[in-house]
């Protein structure tokens, strides 16, 4: 009998984070002061970052070692599971064997505490009383307010106002982990304040709350400022998902053909796709690597590669990065998580590098393929992460068109229990793609 569950034990939980920035064929272009569009300096960093994680995000080292107290709580849930989907593959007729990884075991429910622990856990190190962040559908902010928790510290998080509405238990759960939650734009802010008063209606966008949180964190000596994804420590931190798959997947001798995974900043396509494209990079292996977004947010398929501000207001530094322009406030579709206008600037000179594919989908076919997905595995996925099964769909058809065996591999970056709503929605009917 194929196993169905590939699992591993806490003391394979990676003991080292792998920097892909020494391996990148093109070098990374530097972050820029928006006032002298000279690089940014460590110094610039430190008003809103803690030392430790500004020196990771320039690092050229190609393991960085993970904190025993960070692996300590990794073990709530790590090493995740990875399954074989046997009930889809049967259901699509498909001769392709597809494997997924699945992130929404965490306590927060999605990948983002990967990167939360290590955050606070850093800020906590050096001295810091608060943190404050931004959150779109509620993910990041829940898995920041969890790690908060676990390091004593207060936590601040500005919530897209439009989520704020649809999603209100997030801000439940946000509660519970410790966290105070205002809705974004507020006029707790200046940044806020100008977004107010031009649109006293405006849903919000990452773009907006992001300037409120540096705002806050800039403003306040105890307060740090902390990121979800996006910044090159956040993708590293993430890579604990492809280590260990490639572990789980070697135990079935395997080794993917296509590798997918949702795009909103980057972060869980990042830490899955980045310890195979170290293979990539160094001849080994020619995996076909997929990044996948909604076609209401298209930033690698239809956005220019240029230096944009990360934020609405201006205030981060200029990264390069493809990006549908900082103030473009994307339509309020129901993935959260993938409104967002930029990129991670690593993922973007990989795409341009042509390291890495991209596709996007409208969000009416996300949910057909998120269904069939609930119908035939079980797990309800998030609306962000039914992106990538979509495509691990697609690709699994294509293998029944041409008789090829394929091994396909995908993230499921997160669980949708607290997006019922948005299922609803599509069984309504009342469900609409922009076009
Ligand atoms: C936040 C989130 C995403 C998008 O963020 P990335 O940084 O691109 O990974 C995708 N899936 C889930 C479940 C999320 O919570």
């Amino acid at each position: 009998m194929e196993r169905t569950k590939i699992l591993l034990d806490e003391n394979d939980i990676p003991r080292k984070w792998y920097n892909i920035l020494p391996d990148m064929p093109t070098p990374l272009s530097p972050p820029l002061n928006p006032g002298t569009k000279e690089p940014i300096s460590p110094k610039d960093l430190s008003a809103i970052f803690p030392m430790e994680l500004i020196k990771q995000e320039v690092s050229q080292e190609k393991f960085i070692s993970i904190p025993e107290e960070v692996r300590e709580i990794y073990k709530l849930w790590r090493p995740s599971p990875l399954y074989r989907a046997h009930h889809l593959e049967a259901a699509l007729k498909t001769p392709a064997k597809i494997f997924y990884k699945y992130e929404g075991v965490s306590p927060a429910g999605s990948h983002k505490p990967n990167t939360a622990i290590p955050q606070a856990y850093y800020n906590m190190k050096e001295g810091m009383q608060r943190l404050a962040t931004e959150t779109g559908a509620g993910q990041w902010g829940s898995a920041l307010a969890l790690a908060s928790n676990y390091f004593d510290l207060k936590c601040t998080v500005y919530m897209v106002k439009i989520s704020y509405q649809q999603k209100p238990y997030r801000k439940s759960l946000m509660h519970l982990w410790g966290a105070e939650v205002i809705p974004s734009p507020s006029n707790k802010t200046n940044s806020g304040r100008k977004i107010l008063e031009k649109n006293p209606d405006s849903p919000g966008s990452l773009g907006i709350s992001i300037s409120e949180a540096i705002e806050d964190a800039a403003t306040h000596d105890d307060t740090h400022y902390a990121l979800g994804s996006v910044l090159n420590h956040v993708m590293l931190h993430q890579t604990v998902i492809g280590q260990e798959t490639k572990e789980q997947l070697a135990m079935v001798d395997e080794y993917p053909d296509h590798i997918i995974g949702c795009v909103g900043g980057g972060s869980n396509f990042a830490g899955m796709t980045f310890p195979f494209l170290m293979d990539k990079l160094s001849g080994k292996k020619d995996t076909n690597v997929i990044a996948v977004e909604p076609t209401a947010c298209p930033s690698l398929t239809c956005g220019e590669f240029r230096y944009d501000f990360g934020d609405t207001a201006g205030l981060t530094p200029l990264l390069k990065m493809y990006t549908m322009g900082h103030e473009f406030v994307p339509p309020s579709i129901h993935a959260g998580g993938l409104r967002y206008h930029g990129d991670s600037p690593i993922v973007s000179q990989l795409y341009a590098d042509k390291v890495i594919d991209a596709v996007a989908y409208h969000q009416t076919e996300v949910f057909e393929a998120a269904v069939k997905f609930a119908r035939t595995e079980g797990i309800v996925p998030a609306p962000e992460s039914a992106h990538a099964i979509k495509c691990a769909i697609d690709k699994a058809l294509e293998c029944k068109q041409s008789g090829e065996k394929k091994t396909i591999l995908f993230t499921l970056s997160g669980h949708g229990h607290f997006d019922m709503g948005s299922y609803d929605s599509y069984f309504s009917g009342n469900m609409k793609d922009n076009m």
